[in-house]
């Protein structure tokens, strides 16, 4: 599929659109480059989100843990250094970051390291990424009275038949999948899935289809 053209940022939907911004961010993925999704942005909103992009890395990467050759590489190559580097990201995390001893299901009490996930921020990063997306398949901006609302689903949640029958897309094999479907009637009205590692997954609702959903 061609990239759609505007000359309008796609993601403010106000600004000229002087550069390409890659979405779901380029830094979330090693080496997969042209098979990355490019939208029209403008700078600010393309520059502006780079710091946010790093930040939630982290915060997926930690979830997922590394079970993965493709989740081991996402943390060893990026998000460990950013823990290393960013000493207000660093300062947060700690902060809410503990100990938790749940039992296995042999009954053996294991600790977990529990911590509160920056919810403002997925809800920042992930209104971003579905606008591009939005603006790259539909070749339509949505118009930024269209609320978008963001909620992180458990893999019970993903198991849902209405999100299996959703049209899906593959980003550098496993690492990212996401599913969407946009309303015939209320083409504002979206619903997104995100599925990162086959182990994080994420969803945001666009226009009419957000009113049921929230975090
Ligand atoms: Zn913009």
């Amino acid at each position: 599929m061609r990239a759609p053209k505007s000359n309008i940022c796609v993601l403010c939907g106000v600004r000229p659109a002087t550069t390409r911004d890659h979405l779901p961010p380029k830094g979330w993925f090693k080496g997969l480059g042209a098979q990355l999704i490019t939208v029209p942005a403008c700078a600010e909103c393309n520059e502006g989100a780079s710091s946010d992009d790093v930040d939630l890395r982290f915060y997926i990467s930690a979830q997922i843990g590394k079970q993965t050759d493709g989740s081991a590489a996402l943390w060893d190559n990026g998000a460990h250094k950013t823990i290393l580097k960013k000493a207000a990201l660093r300062k947060s995390f700690l902060a809410s970051a503990r100990d938790v001893v749940v039992t296995d299901a042999d009954g053996v009490d294991i600790t977990r390291l529990a911590f509160v996930v920056p919810v403002r921020l997925y809800q920042k990063e992930f209104e971003r990424i579905v606008r591009g997306l939005y603006f790259h398949h539909t070749t339509r901006i949505l118009p930024q009275s269209a609320p978008v609302i963001v909620t992180l689903l458990t893999a019970a949640d993903f198991e849902n038949q209405d999100v299996r029958e959703l049209h899906k897309h593959h980003i550098g094999g496993d690492a990212c999948i996401y599913r969407f479907g946009v309303a015939e009637d209320q083409i504002d009205s979206s619903v997104w899935v995100f599925e990162f590692y086959s182990s994080h997954f994420v969803m945001v609702a666009t226009g009419a289809a957000s009113e049921n959903e929230g975090v």
